[in-house]
């Protein structure tokens, strides 16, 4: 992907002023254009009616990045996606004579008890549902900064809404049994290989973020693939009846890949299909608005695990050089919190990423890899699980950081069928 970089003066665009790109589908603006897209910019003559035009359709005052930003992404879901998701919810979709059922009930029950908070008029409730705060936990779990950015309310009325909900939610110090009772409550996805569920404690779990990382075909793009389909099944085989939301960013998801895994399964590949909500991420930006729209599906539309293959790829590309690195760290970090925070309001979602791994030229002894983001992806996931090739179609999966599980290793095998031992 392109590298974000400061529009020179004399390259005929205009600082400041949006252009729009074919290949994001969206308008590049603030100063920042992605210079490969220059490529595919609408006004390749630079027709100035042209971009007035297209600018006073943006109604160019209270223009606003990210307003594009949720406006593209529902177009795009809407194209490409909604298509899917209708289908999805015709009654006849069922897993094991198990349907995975909709919650659309829960949504409207969500949106009246933010409508029930103290000084929550039908303007703010619209700025909040537009921002996607539309539940009591979104709105006490996110940072007053982000919920005064989204949502454009002032920042006493959003403290006054974050200590309301938390009030409503029960939310501050709990006793140790508290949140045992709450992580009794975690259930777990198998991978299809009993060693690495082993290495696991029992499975992917929910609750928490799940790193795979390592080199090219060590199996990370494969392993998510088989929890899409296997989050599906029923809890005696290892699933959570749920739906799968897969965020691409290199675009590598093969829906071939999930009909061979059916059909190991002995699952109806059309339906596993059905219930996997696919969304590619052009860039940076997109990922993290696909992440915060995701927010609002969750409870929705079932999910139950969340991919993101691969976390880092489209920061390491987009962000070149010492200078960016900052702030690169920074957006990651946000970008990584707003993940933390969708497995702190559903205990029973899942959070897998992939991580590429980078070349640590200091190190002479031991591994010389390492994960790409650094620190800061290091600390933001809870369970990180280090892949690497063994012989033929085996790979090996090392437990390199988990709060409450023995560091240890589990052999795996890639098969057409999908994930075994
Ligand atoms: P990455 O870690 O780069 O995401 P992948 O998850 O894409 O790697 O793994 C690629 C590997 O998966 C290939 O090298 C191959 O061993 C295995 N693989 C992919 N497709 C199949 C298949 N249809 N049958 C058997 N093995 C496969
Ligand atoms: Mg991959």
């Amino acid at each position: 992907m392109a590298k974000a970089r400061e529009i020179e003066d004399n390259n005929g665009f205009e600082m400041g002023k949006p252009y729009y790109c074919k290949e994001c589908k969206r308008n590049h603006t603030k100063g920042k254009i992605y210079k490969e897209h220059l490529n595919f910019a609408l006004f390749e003559n630079n027709d100035e009616d042209e971009i007035k035009d297209k600018s006073s359709e943006l109604n160019n005052d209270d223009y606003d990045d990210e307003a594009e930003l949720i406006e593209i992404f529902n177009e795009i879901n809407n194209e490409e996606n909604n298509v899917e998701v209708e289908n999805q919810l015709e009654p006849d979709i069922k897993l094991d004579s198990e349907d995975i059922l909709d919650n659309s009930d829960s949504k409207e029950a969500c949106i009246n008890a933010v409508k029930k908070l103290p000084g929550v008029g039908e303007a703010t409730l619209n700025k909040l549902i537009k921002a996607g705060f539309s539940s009591l936990e979104s709105i006490a779990f996110t940072p007053p900064s982000i919920i005064q950015e989204e949502s454009g309310l002032g920042d006493k009325t959003t403290a006054k809404l974050i200590k309301a909900s938390m009030e409503k939610l029960n939310i501050g110090f709990k006793s140790a049994e508290d949140v045992w009772e709450h992580r009794k409550n975690i259930a777990r996805v198998t991978t299809g290989s009993q060693e690495l569920d082993d290495l696991l404690g029992g499975g992917v779990e929910t609750g928490s973020v799940i790193e795979f990382f390592g080199e090219f075909r060590t199996g990370k793009t494969q392993i998510m693939h088989q929890l899409c389909v296997n989050v599906q099944m029923p809890e005696e085989k290892g699933g959570l009846e749920g739906r799968a939301l897969y965020i691409d960013t290199e675009g590598t998801f093969r829906p071939e890949r999930i009909i061979q895994m059916s059909e190991g399964l002995d699952l109806d590949h059309k339906k596993v299909l059905k219930n996997i909500i696919f969304g590619r991420a052009y860039n940076s930006d997109h990922q993290i608005l696909l992440i915060k729209e995701a927010a609002n599906l969750i409870k929705e539309k079932n999910i139950k695990l969340i991919v993101v293959d691969s976390l880092i790829g489209h920061f390491r590309s987009e962000y070149i050089g010492r200078g960016t690195l900052a702030s690169r760290q920074q957006t990651i970090n946000s970008h990584l919190h707003d993940l933390l925070r969708l497995c702190d309001i559903y205990a029973d979602l899942a959070i897998v990423v992939t991580n590429q791994v980078q070349a640590k030229p200091d190190v002479f002894y031991g591994n010389p890899l390492q994960a790409a983001g650094g620190n800061v992806v290091a600390h933001g996931s809870t369970i990180r699980i280090y892949l690497r090739k063994g012989k033929g179609e085996q790979r090996i999966a090392k437990m390199v950081d988990a709060p409450h599980l023995p560091e240890g290793e589990a052999i795996f095998s890639i098969t057409e069928n999908g994930i075994c031992d």
